[in-house]
């Protein structure tokens, strides 16, 4: 799966996607990352924001910096075809259908290959790029960021884990199996500040039925 990212900030991934789990998914070529900067096609002396039409504060991006970064995406020499059923283009908004592992589970699932990212930044990005684009308008949740960065580095950090291979075992996907967000490792006794901290004694008894049902249990 290839990940395309337009942003005026890319170098806010790099140490993100260069550690761990999907440092690893880049190097073993599951996944791959490119990005598109709409700072590159701005006119000197002009800036990538421009005052927003009906007044308000806050500034907007400008369509065509963002079109013209979009129109940069290739696959294997040819432009992207946003029409082709495996591209699919996301757009970062905070108030828009919010993301969940469901949805991160079907882009794999329905065999996705190209994945646009587009993330904005201050009032956000003219309205036209959306429609042009026939981008889909995706939120990470009820609160408001100062841009789209953290937005796609989230969304590519749940899909890829999705995809086989990414992780260590498939069984690590927490939908295939019981899991549970108490988890215990060495030592069995843990003694901090005069006290003692025991591991649950059913995790240590050897009975998967048992242990399953409390893993059940402390997910309620
Ligand atoms: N004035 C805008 C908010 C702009 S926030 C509004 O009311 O919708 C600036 C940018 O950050 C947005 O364009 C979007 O790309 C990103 N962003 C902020 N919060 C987000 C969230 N919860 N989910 C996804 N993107 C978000």
């Amino acid at each position: 799966m290839r990940f395309h990212i337009i942003t005026i900030f890319p170098e806010m991934f790099d140490s993100y996607l260069q550690e761990s789990i999907i440092g690893r998914a880049i190097k073993g070529k599951k996944i791959a990352i490119k990005f598109y900067n709409p700072m590159d096609f701005c006119e000197p002396k002009k800036r990538v924001d421009d005052r927003p039409y009906g007044g308000g504060p806050g500034m907007v991006l400008r369509p065509e910096l963002f079109l013209k970064a979009f129109s940069k995406i290739k696959i294997s020499r040819t432009t992207l075809d946003i029409n082709k059923r495996n591209v699919k283009v996301i757009l970062f908004s905070p108030s828009a259908k919010k993301f969940n592992t469901t949805y991160a589970k079907n882009l794999v699932k329905k065999k996705y290959s190209d994945i646009i990212l587009i993330s904005g930044r201050y009032e956000g990005i003219d309205a036209r790029v959306q429609k042009i684009l026939k981008a889909e308008e995706i939120s990470i949740g009820d609160y408001v960021l100062t841009g789209g960065e953290l937005p796609a580095m989230v969304l590519i950090d749940c899909i890829s884990r999705q995809i086989p291979g990414v992780l260590g075992k498939y069984e690590s996907l927490e939908e295939e199996r019981i899991s549970s967000s108490e988890v215990y490792t060495r030592p069995e006794f843990l003694k901090w500040k005069g006290k003692n901290y025991k591991v649950p004694k059913v995790l240590l008894s050897g009975n998967h039925k048992k242990i399953d049902e409390w893993k059940k249990n402390k997910k309620k």
